[in-house]
């Protein structure tokens, strides 16, 4: 069951699903902007069906904060050939995203299910977005912009953040999280992602609100948190490959690390890989 929380004036946040997606709505004169679409087809025909129900206008933009398919799989319920027929904003480097990491996921999925046995993708068709943003761009809803921000690579190489300038409510995807530690997925790069952070916590005001990609609504104090967290992370990353440690020697070197060891395995090869070089045709920098 999800709950619906109204954080401004025609500014709707849902959460629900099995990763307690966060879903906004964003109403304007013209229609509907809807962020995010859920994990799987179904999801994302429920979010439109709940929608529907609430609101008299149609959902005429979508914009995915990135590619990971909690947040992307609901698409074809929205995009070209759906009833809904919306356009689909999202940062450029979706497609390629979806090439690399979202593709041969869904292709191992079908090719062995034991694998996710929790997962309904037999219908999933991968949409990307058919409006791909390279730079920051204003969508204007009838009586109110939202500004879409392409973000350079953090939690994916795909984040895109949203800012509604006269409400001072951000949607940061899974650049934040509030439910769990920030999670670092396929894709990640974790010696940047800080940067990115400090530069937003930089441009907030005290009062904005800020929309994660899955938990409650959080405030500047959050991000600078979360920023200052995965920042100790990057650096005794660094120091640990400066001083020779491999990987897993890397993690055992501290016994506090402030998100929970096991997630980090995949942070920290990801970090080893860009501090050598191995990410540059990612689109990463290496490490700023
Ligand atoms: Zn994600």
């Amino acid at each position: 069951m999800a709950t619906w929380t109204t954080v401004a004036r025609g500014i709707h946040h849902r959460r629900g699903g099995p990763f307690d997606l966060s879903v906004v709505v964003i109403e304007g004169d013209d229609g509907l902007l809807v962020v995010d679409t859920g994990a799987e087809p179904g999801e994302g025909e429920e979010i439109l069906a709940d929608v529907r129900s609430r609101f008299d206008r149609p959902v005429r933009w979508v914009v995915d904060t990135h590619a990971h398919f909690d947040h992307t799989f609901g698409n074809q319920a929205f995009g070209p050939g759906s009833t809904t027929d919306a356009e689909i904003h999202g940062h450029a480097a979706i497609a390629r995203h979806f090439e690399r990491y979202e593709g041969p996921r869904l292709a191992a999925w079908r090719a062995d299910r034991t694998r996710e046995p929790e997962r309904r993708w037999d219908d999933v068709r991968l949409v990307a977005p058919t409006h791909p943003v390279e730079r920051m761009t204003r969508l204007d809803l009838g009586g109110r912009v939202v500004e879409l921000r392409p973000q350079p690579p953090a939690h994916t190489d795909t984040d895109l953040v949203l800012l509604a300038p006269a409400e001072r409510v951000w949607i940061l995807g899974d650049l934040v999280e509030e439910s769990g530690p920030p999670m670092y997925g396929s894709g990640s790069f974790p010696l940047g992602w800080p940067a990115v952070l400090d530069r937003l916590v930089d441009e907030m005001l005290p009062g904005d609100l800020v929309i994660p990609g899955h938990g409650a609504v959080v405030d500047r104090g959050l991000v600078a948190h979360q920023a200052r967290e995965l920042r100790s992370i990057a650096d005794r990353f660094v120091a640990a490959h400066d001083a020779g440690l491999g990987a897993a020697e890397a993690l055992a070197a501290h016994d506090d690390w402030p998100v929970p060891v096991g997630g980090l395995v995949g942070a920290v090869e990801r970090a080893y890989a860009a501090l050598d070089g191995l990410l540059l045709e990612e689109g990463g920098t290496a490490g700023a």
